[in-house]
């Protein structure tokens, strides 16, 4: 077996792992970063959306079983160097200051965070500095109070979407300049080389600021930082108290590898994290590591989400980025509805290539004909954490997922008055598709913070209960999914999490 040293070993290179390294590269301690997956390549297949969309050319291959349906089904989970965000849309957000608090909704409470926005605020600012953030302050009535200004300017409005934004205000709207990790202008994507918006493509302009390009690749460039790519890790090994980690072991090329340090830290993602701790079972932890109270892997979180195509009849709206705006106007209550709907935000522009990786059935001449006259948007509802929705491990090790969507009528409500809004904006014709199970882009929730361990798999500051070497920094520490995008916060934490290890040491 090889074995590797570290004074800190890093599970995972998404957001959650990476942002850490970038905070650690310089704290005097050698710190290794323990990745599966390889560098994504960049090549003309990465804008390709029939490789992309209709073969899932970047997606795992993994069969994941659908337990409520009885089906197994294809996730989408992506495993490079960068986790998820080497496909991600690049929006990246805020959560609101009341996702901290509870927060009554129509299907129950959204619990408390047992941190408030207060102590993570200075770093949603180093996190929004660290992935070069476009944005505009003042214009979102929902924004939560911000300590430092966004990096750079948003990203311009093409003339449809302007003419929109125009329209909504007039009609006491309140749209905002979408938040943006791209790099727009000079080098990266721009008029120059334009392309549609981020959403579920790698990037070929190099212009999207990931966990790889923003953190991963400067982390590198300490000495003290190393990648270890393509190594799978299976399980932790401990102390026979199991109070501390010894090993992380797992396999790298065809070959056994155990990875020894002072301090772990997992971030494989809401899925898999959850997964290394129940395969560590041990005479210590029988059933599996912080799963004293049978805790690890529920609460399995994906937002209600769904894709909107609005559609006017005359005239094209020739969008190429269209992702560009953000409307909050119906997160903490709708017309007759005194509970959160949700939030929306444009796509990246739909191609009637993409539609039909979905619906082959629509001829492909009536999809590209709609999708030239149409703006595409997003939808996304908080969905609530149910303990009995949860990840676990079949008898043969397959992954197994219990996933029953809850806080439905908060999504329908949101759609009803998305589509009243653009019918008044002129686009009569409004298309929806709700996403399931596999489309898990924001899952998190399933190693929860919490000050109880009954309750809770990780403490306040994210180490595991009942170890005192093993953290977690990924989206599976969320208490709750919220209706937002998820990277800005986990990075937030993460560099939060780092802070506090670096003066550790
Ligand atoms: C199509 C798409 C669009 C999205 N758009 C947005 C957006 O616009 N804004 C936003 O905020 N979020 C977006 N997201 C979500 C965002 O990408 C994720 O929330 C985020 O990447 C989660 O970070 P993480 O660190 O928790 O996990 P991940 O990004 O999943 O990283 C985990 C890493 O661990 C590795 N790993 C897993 N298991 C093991 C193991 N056993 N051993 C070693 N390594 C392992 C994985 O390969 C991966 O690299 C999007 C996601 C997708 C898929």
């Amino acid at each position: 077996m090889v074995e590797i040293s570290a004074d800190i070993a890093i599970i995972g290179s998404g957001p959650g792992g990476s942002a850490l390294a970038y905070r650690l590269k310089d704290c005097g301690a050698k710190v290794v970063v323990v990745e599966r997956g390889g560098y994504l390549p960049i090549e003309p297949a990465n804008w390709d959306a029939e490789a992309v969309f209709s073969h899932g050319r970047y997606k795992t291959s993994e069969q994941w079983f659908d337990v409520v349906n009885g089906t197994s089904y294809r996730p989408g989970n992506h495993y490079w160097v960068g986790g998820q965000t080497k496909m991600y849309g690049a929006n990246l957000q805020r959560f609101r200051k009341e996702d901290f608090d509870d927060l009554e909704h129509v299907d129950g409470v959204s619990p408390a965070w047992p941190i408030a926005y207060e102590n993570i605020e200075p770093y949603y600012g180093e996190a929004e500095s660290l992935f070069a953030v476009r944005g505009e302050a003042g214009v979102d009535p929902t924004e939560p109070y911000r300590s430092s200004p966004f990096p750079f300017p948003a990203i311009p409005h093409e003339p449809a979407v302007a003419l929109l934004v125009e329209k909504l205000n007039a009609s006491g709207f309140k749209p905002h300049p979408l938040e943006m990790a791209v790099h727009w202008e000079g080098a990266g994507c721009n008029a120059e080389f334009p392309c549609s918006g981020c959403d579920g493509f790698p990037c070929y302009a190099k212009g999207k600021a990931d966990a790889e390009t923003q953190c991963l690749r400067p982390a590198l460039e300490s000495k003290q930082v190393e990648l270890l790519s393509n190594t799978l890790i299976n399980r932790f090994t401990t102390t026979p108290n199991g109070k501390q980690i010894v090993a992380a072991e797992g396999t790298r090329r065809g070959e056994s590898i155990a990875i020894k340090s002072k301090m772990f830290v997992l971030a494989c993602g809401a899925a898999n994290s959850p997964l290394v701790l129940l395969r560590s079972h041990s005479s210590a932890w029988p059933d599996g590591i912080g799963n004293t109270y049978d805790q690890v892997g529920r609460y399995y979180m994906l937002q209600n989400q769904s894709a909107l195509m609005s559609v006017r009849p005359f005239g094209t709206t020739d969008l190429t980025m269209q992702k560009t705006v953000g409307i909050h106007d119906f997160l903490f209550e709708a017309p007759g509805f005194y509970y959160p709907a949700g939030a929306i935000q444009t796509l990246g522009k739909l191609t009637g290539l993409m539609i039909q990786s979905d619906q082959p059935y629509l001829p492909s001449k009536l999809l590209d004909g709609m999708v030239k006259r149409s703006i595409d948007w997003w939808m996304t509802s908080e969905e609530l954490p149910d303990p009995n929705n949860r990840i676990q491990l079949g008898k043969d090790g397959r992954i197994e997922v219990t996933w029953r969507p809850n806080n439905e009528q908060a999504h329908k409500v949101l759609l009803t008055h998305v589509k009243k809004m653009m019918r008044g904006a002129g686009y009569p014709f409004n298309f929806h598709k709700r996403f399931g199970i596999a489309a898990n882009a924001h899952q998190c929730g399933t190693l929860r913070l919490g000050n109880e361990p009954s309750t809770s798999v990780c403490d306040p500051s994210g180490r595991v209960h009942g170890v005192e070497n093993l953290y977690v920094a990924d989206a599976s520490v969320f208490p709750s999914s919220t209706a937002m995008a998820p990277t800005l916060t986990l990075v937030a934490l993460s560099l939060k999490m780092g802070h506090v290890l670096a003066a550790g040491r």
